[in-house]
This record gives structure tokens, C-alpha cells and sequence, in this order.
């Protein structure tokens, strides 16, 4: 969830300080190759696959387009969803999960709870790079970014600050803490209490020779318990790609990504021959039939209490993006443009 972009507010200092980690890690380009390149994300993405087309072209390689591609969206303080603005857990404490998949080296990398942190899919990167391990959690993640040069920063805004203030002050009449008058709640704060705030951005690149890469980026689900870890940083769960077949991320809630590894279903799903929609549409039947078992994740009309997406290109540069419910959008950029094209829902209704 995002409200509009003000110019001013996206620059912030600290933001440009940490611009420069986005370098550290970053393969050098090659010639570009002869193939269409095809960059899909979610929809808080629009922008962000511009950069990745750009760099693509350019013969960069597709993790680093897609990991500079997300960093505008993780730098960016009105989207609620992800990096520096992220909605903070139930404690007030902003902890992203973040990871990537690299497809010429079948490489992946990634962090969780990692906290202060602004570019957390860099900081994946180097866990891929740089260590022979694959995932970092907390206070080691926060150490392994610093000692490679990551600025610790406060990614918690004062908007979002006051977000989860009066939902902390409003949550139970019964504890101690007493709401403010209505008149005194700025005007951006209900839209975010009244539905919980998920989101995230996942973007999956084909570049011009046919290699992929792609990553998944949050703050998680708002109002998490802290240390609650998401799909996101998971490989197999939030994003997972294999470079003879196809890439694939999810975003929504995390939960039933993890219970079904529903990203590589997709990408196994195209490995057995099946285009990226078939895969996606039986990914999402697979977690709407698997996830109703648990009655904390069924409906009263026994279908799923959440939402999820999923963004999916194969080698071929065929693209697809799916969801549980309608509503849902995919951004796209097939060389030409970039635009936000429908998820194709599993059901016709929310
Ligand atoms: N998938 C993310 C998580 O569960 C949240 C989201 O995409 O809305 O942490």
C-alpha cells in the first residue's frame, strides 16, 4: 500500500549515503546478447523495472538489475511495504527479510530480520557472494552488512511511526494505552489500521542472452511478531528460479509460501513442461486446497482467509502473473514499455 511519491521526501540524505553499497558485489557488464529481455514485478514495481530494462540493455547482469531495480522501492519512504517506510513489527522495530537468486551460478542468497539496513537485497547478494552460506538472521545479518560497509540508518519514517502508534494505542481497550482524540490522528493513519498492510516487491529479469535472476524485498507483514521470518527471504517460498527454466516471486501473506515452497512449485511446474500460467494457476489451486485444512486459514465459505500473487517469466520469455483473488496486478516491461497488466485470479470473486 503507497500514497503518492513527494520529490523531496523519496531524496533523503541517508538514503543517497547508502546508495553506494548497491555497487559493492556487482558483476561487470557484458555485451548484450541478441535475446528480448523481459523484466516482471509486482505492482509497487512500475518504476523500479525501467531501471532493470535499462541496465539489462546495457549487458548488466539480471541480478543486479533486478537488486537496483527493488533498491528504488526499498529506498523509497511512501511504500509502507518495503525497506526504509516498512510498517514496523508489533514492537515498533522495522526488520526486513530479503533474498536472491543469481540463474548462470544457481547461486542464492539471502537475510531475515535483518534491522537499519536500507538496500537488504545487496545485502543478499554478498551473503551469496561472499560467504559460503546461503541464509543470515538478525544480529549476524546486521554484523555482515556492516562489516561490508552497509550505513546503519533509522528506517523507521515518522509517518510510519505514527501508523503503528495508534495501532499500538487501539488495539485492545483493555491495556494501558490510551488513543488520541480522533481529531489529533493525522489524516494517512486509518486507510493503514483499518486492513493490515502486506506488500512487498519481488522482480524476476530475463536479460538479453537468456540468463535470469531476481529477488524479493519487505518489511514484512505489519505488526508481525518480532522474529517472525516471511516467504521473502526463503528460496523456494518468495522467489525461486532455475536459469534452463524459468523465475518466479510471490508476494501476499508469506505464511502459505512457506507451508507449500509455492515458488519453486512454479518453477517446477515449467520444467515439466508447463507454461508460466498453467504453473502459477496450479500453484495457487495447490495452496487454496492445502491451506482451508488449517481452520485459521479457512473462510466461513471454505475458501482461503489471505491473498497471494505470483509474478512468473520462463526462459522463453513468456510471462504470467497470478493470485488467489481478483484485484491483483503484475508490472511488466518487454523491452518496449512498462506497464501493469491483471493477475489472472483463481477465483472470480474476493
Ligand atoms: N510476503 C510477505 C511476507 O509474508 C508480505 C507481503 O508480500 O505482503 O512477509
Amino acid at each position: 500500500m503507497r500514497r503518492p511519491i513527494h520529490r523531496r521526501e523519496f531524496l533523503g540524505t541517508t538514503a543517497a549515503a547508502s546508495l553506494s553499497t548497491l555497487a559493492i558485489g556487482a558483476a561487470a557488464a557484458r555485451p548484450p546478447g541478441p535475446k528480448r529481455p523481459i523484466v516482471v514485478a509486482s505492482a509497487n514495481g512500475l518504476k523500479a523495472i525501467e531501471k532493470a530494462m535499462e541496465m539489462v540493455k546495457q549487458g548488466r547482469d539480471p541480478l543486479d538489475a533486478a537488486i537496483e531495480a527493488v533498491a528504488i522501492v526499498e529506498a523509497d519512504p511512501t511504500d509502507h511495504s518495503v525497506g526504509l517506510g516498512g510498517l514496523p513489527n508489533e514492537d515498533g522495530v522495522v526488520e526486513l527479510d530479503a533474498a536472491v537468486m543469481h540463474g548462470p551460478t544457481h547461486g542464492g542468497g539471502s537475510v531475515a530480520s535483518l534491522r537499519n539496513i536500507l538496500h537488504p537485497a545487496a545485502v543478499a547478494r554478498l551473503v551469496m557472494k561472499r560467504t559460503r552460506h546461503v541464509l543470515l538472521v538478525g544480529e549476524g545479518a546486521l554484523r555482515f552488512a556492516r562489516a561490508h560497509g552497509f550505513p546503519e540508518i533509522n528506517l523507521l519514517t515518522e509517518e510510519a511511526r505514527q501508523i503503528w502508534l495508534h495501532w499500538k494505542e487501539t488495539r485492545d481497550p483493555d491495556d494501558d494505552w490510551v488513543p488520541p482524540p480522533p481529531e489529533a490522528v493525522a489524516a494517512f493513519v486509518p486507510e493503514y489500521i483499518r486492513k493490515r498492510v502486506t506488500g512487498t516487491i519481488h522482480c524476476s529479469v530475463l536479460d538479453t542472452h537468456g540468463d535470469l535472476g531476481c529477488t524479493t524485498t519487505t518489511s514484512g507483514l505489519s505488526w508481525k511478531i518480532p522474529g517472525r521470518v516471511g516467504d521473502s527471504p526463503i528460496l523456494g517460498a518468495g522467489l525461486y528460479l532455475d536459469n534452463e527454466v524459468g523465475s518466479a516471486g510471490s508476494t501476499g501473506v508469506g505464511e502459505a509460501n512457506l507451508l507449500n515452497l509455492s515458488s519453486h512449485l512454479v518453477v517446477e511446474g515449467m520444467r515439466a513442461g508447463k507454461g508460466p500460467k498453467d504453473a502459477v494457476m496450479d500453484a495457487c489451486k495447490r495452496i487454496a486446497t492445502t491451506s482451508v485444512r488449517d481452520p485459521k486459514r479457512r473462510r466461513p465459505d471454505g475458501r482461503t482467509t489471505f491473498d497471494v500473487k505470483f509474478y512468473a517469466v520462463s526462459k522463453d520469455g513468456t510471462f504470467f502473473g497470478g493470485s488467489i483473488y481478483p484485484g491483483g496486478k503484475m508490472a511488466v516491461h518487454d523491452g518496449d514499455s512498462a506497464k501493469l497488466v491483471d493477475c489472472e485470479p483463481l477465483y472470480d470473486t474476493k
